[in-house]
Order: structure tokens, then C-alpha cells, then sequence
């Protein structure tokens, strides 16, 4: 697995070091300027850099950048990705799933995601806590997994989230989980939304949930093309693939 990442020439690894520190240097300036016009701390927003599409070798690149977070949307490739750094031995790295998750894969994803932001149903809870707390009993992790719930704005099942009717018994039964902890919301716009109004709408749900909820004040809204009005309305994570990566070779859900 780590010929992945040893196979990369030292011309290679130095040309795309150069190429992602300059995007990434880009991309954090463009955060604070986005905190900035929204009268706010920019330490209240973090990058989440997802790097599904791009080779583990991105992601000790951007390690020695000093990130820690990490994004990923797919589970094979993402658990393909997180065992070829694992043998890089850098430590305190984070590893999100941000994806659609299937239930009969959130067993393996509890044993190496420190945080799941796409939990949209009560089944896909109970199977998370599950296999996370299997993963605790054997020592696999330390930490409960961190919960955000996706909620979907325009409740559309195809798009993934949990209809806003529904999200306050999610948040009980995830709240209630002994392998899980609820830390937030997380949403995508609806496709050809408005992404004001979508996170206006979003903002509205997360006071709602904070009201029940104080623990769960992460707000995970904001991609490459939208950052800047997530940031308006109150995203703490914004998770960046293209700004910072450049183009896939084909788009994601
Ligand atoms: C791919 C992906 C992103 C990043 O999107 P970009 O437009 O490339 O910044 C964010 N969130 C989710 C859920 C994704 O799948």
C-alpha cells in the first residue's frame, strides 16, 4: 500500500507541493476574507480539505502543509486511502466521511473515521454505533465517532439528508448513542438552489437543534463554489475539493 505514496518521483512530489500549498495559501485567504465580510472570527471556521479522486501522496503532501483534517466521500477508496497513509506513520491525522454512507458499510468506516458528516437516518445510526462501539471493544479507536446529521433543505430523498421534520428524533436517538456523538449539522444545497436561501434555511435548523442539542455546534456547509455564503450564514466547516485539489476526473455526489 505505501508504494502508493513511495512510488511518486521527488520532482513530482516537490511540483505538486509547490501547486497545493499555493492553492491551499489561496484558499485560507479567501476563508478569512469570507469571515471578514461576515463580521467574523476567522478562527471560527475550519478547512476540511477533501481529497476523494486524489492519491494518498496528496495526502502527506498536505500533511507536511500541516493539515490534519481530511474529507472523503467514497468508502472503498477512502478505506483504501486511509490504510496506504496509515503506513506513512503520520500521526493525528482526522479522516471525515462526508459521503453517502450505506449501512453495511458503516461497520468499516467506525474504524477510521473520526467524524461521519452524512448520517440521515435512525438505521444508519444504529448501525454506526454498532460497529463503533465494536471498534472501541477492540481497541481500533479511542473516541466515540463524531455524528453530524445531513439534513436535506429541499427534502428530495435522492440527494441524501433527513427530512427537517425528522431530524429532532434523529438527534435524539444519535445523542443517545454510546459509540456516537452528535457535533453538529451538515448539508449540500439543493442542486440549482439558491445557496443563500438554502443556508439561511440551514442556519434556522441548526439554532433549532442547538436549542436541544448546545454540544452539537458544528455546521458543516460550503464547498469550493459557495464557501463564502456558508461562511455568511454560520458554517464552521467548509469541506473544499476543487479549489484546493483542482479538477476530478469525473464529479461525485
Ligand atoms: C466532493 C464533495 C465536496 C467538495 O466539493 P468541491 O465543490 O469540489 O469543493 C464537499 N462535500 C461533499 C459531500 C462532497 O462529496
Amino acid at each position: 500500500m505505501s508504494a502508493d505514496i513511495e512510488s511518486v518521483s521527488a520532482e513530482a512530489v516537490a511540483a505538486r507541493t509547490a501547486e497545493l500549498s499555493a492553492t491551499l495559501a489561496g484558499l485560507l485567504a479567501r476563508i478569512d476574507a469570507g469571515c471578514v465580510a461576515a463580521g467574523r472570527d476567522p478562527n471560527s471556521v475550519r478547512l476540511l480539505p477533501v481529497t476523494k479522486f486524489f492519491p494518498a501522496s496528496d495526502v502527506a503532501i498536505l500533511y507536511r502543509l500541516g493539515r490534519r483534517d481530511f474529507g472523503e466521500s467514497r468508502e472503498q477508496e477512502a478505506t483504501a486511502k486511509v490504510a496506504a497513509v496509515r503506513d506513512e506513520e503520520l500521526s493525528g491525522i482526522r479522516w471525515h466521511m462526508i459521503g453517502r454512507l450505506q449501512r453495511n458499510k458503516a461497520r468499516v468506516v467506525a474504524r477510521w473515521a473520526h467524524t461521519v458528516h452524512s448520517i440521515d437516518s435512525e438505521r444508519l445510526a444504529t448501525a454506526l454505533d454498532a460497529g463503533a462501539r465494536d471498534a472501541l471493544d477492540a481497541g481500533d479507536r479511542t473516541d466515540p465517532v463524531r455524528v453530524l446529521l445531513q439534513v436535506s433543505l429541499d427534502d428530495d430523498p435522492a440527494r441524501g439528508g433527513v427530512p427537517a421534520a425528522d431530524l429532532a428524533p434523529l438527534a435524539e436517538r444519535v445523542a443517545a448513542a454510546p459509540g456516537l456523538r452528535l457535533s453538529g449539522l451538515m448539508a449540500i444545497p439543493p442542486l440549482g438552489a439558491e445557496s443563500d436561501a438554502a443556508f439561511a434555511r440551514l442556519a434556522t435548523l441548526h439554532t433549532l437543534l442547538l436549542a436541544d442539542h448546545p454540544e452539537a455546534t458544528d455546521l458543516s456547509a460550503g464547498m469550493s463554489g459557495d464557501l463564502e455564503s456558508a461562511i455568511e450564514h454560520g458554517s464552521t466547516v467548509v469541506r473544499v475539493g476543487t479549489a484546493l485539489m483542482g479538477g476530478r476526473p469525473i464529479t461525485s455526489a
